[in-house]
């Protein structure tokens, strides 16, 4: 399988930031003020997605073990109770169990990893991870088939790899929700794939539109499908995860596509991020990279809503006049 994407793209000290705090944050327990700590723990990645949106920082040193010990210590000074590890891909570390250990021993109550789940398809890896601190796992599911996932990913076996780390998770009894980023190869199949993982057991899962940075930006027309034709897909996707039971919710996608299913919109938390030692909102990082139009201040959303990624509406400018306010 090749490369579908050429040269690289410079990336500014403003778009590293930002990209160095782009944090996931769904379906978060809003009952505890304190602050949630997301931890980039760098951009090295087994998988070499055709949409990554950091993928031109994959050349980055990843942080070292005393430094992320670091990290968590000022965390835990500030009184944070929930770290969020992020990549690139936290499970390639050889220091994530001994990164885990440390944050569950010097008192987070919540430790939670993002992660393609490759690594976990291992069970005795799987089981060390486990065991150092019960990780909540956000796990990332693009596709219902092998031939999908594995094409996303530019690594063949990489889609039953994430399927078995799944099922470890699953089998352990361990906290789990997943992460689907819509795209133009998968956004037809969303229902299926909601399908697809209510069939494994799977009770928490995010949709999130892909955002237009690195090799999406590159292979935008490749891989970025037009909003308005998606909507459709994510509104039959969210029913058929309500009806199997599942906790759907949906982000990075204006809220007014999907209208009737305003119960999918996430309450989004307060998040200390510490990637560039400054601190900066969840909410200040979406008005960074997101653009919503002047009619959004009419919106009973407007606070919550990410509107449209900046990058995407360089490509299709029209779509920011799609928006129309919920009242
Ligand atoms: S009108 Fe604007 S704020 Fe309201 S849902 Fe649409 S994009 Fe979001």
């Amino acid at each position: 399988m090749s490369k579908i994407y050429g040269q690289s793209m410079v990336i500014n000290d403003e778009m590293k930031d930002i990209l160095s705090e782009t944090t996931p944050n769904t379906q978060e327990d809003l009952s505890n003020s304190r602050p949630i700590w997301s931890l980039k723990l760098g951009y090295s990645c087994n998988n070499d997605c055709i949409f990554c949106a950091v993928a031109d920082l994959r050349s980055t040193q990843d942080r070292t073990t005393n430094e992320v010990k670091h990290e968590l210590d000022l965390a835990i000074a500030n009184n944070s109770w929930k770290v969020t590890f992020i990549g690139g891909e936290p499970t390639i570390r050889p220091d994530i169990i001994e990164v885990i250990e440390y944050a569950s021993e010097i008192g987070f109550e919540e430790i939670k990893i993002s992660s393609n789940g490759r690594k976990l398809g291992d069970k005795n890896f799987a089981e060390q991870v486990f065991n150092a601190g019960s990780p909540v796992m956000w796990i990332s599911v693009h596709a219902h088939k092998a031939e999908i996932g594995d094409y996303l990913s530019q690594r063949p076996g990489s889609f039953d790899e994430t399927i078995a780390g799944i099922k470890n998770i699953l089998d352990h009894d361990q906290h789990l929700s997943t992460n689907t980023i819509i795209l133009k190869q998968n956004y037809r199949f969303l229902p299926e794939i909601v399908d697809f993982l209510a069939d494994l057991g799977v009770s928490n899962a995010r949709l999130g539109f892909v955002t237009a940075e690195c090799n999406a930006y590159r292979n935008f027309y490749l891989v970025c499908p037009d909003m308005r034709e998606v909507s459709p897909f994510v509104c039959n996707a969210l029913d058929v995860g309500k009806e199997r039971g599942l906790r759907m919710t949906v982000e990075a996608y204006p809220f007014c596509f999907i209208r009737g299913h305003e119960d999918c919109i996430p309450n989004l938390p307060y998040i200390e991020s510490r990637e560039t030692f400054r601190n900066i909102t969840a909410d200040e990082l979406r008005r960074k990279i997101r653009q919503k139009g002047p009619q959004c201040k009419n919106c009973r959303y407007n606070d919550v809503c990410d509107g449209i990624d900046k990058k995407y509406l360089e490509f299709i400018p029209s779509m920011l006049y799609e928006l129309q306010p919920i009242y």
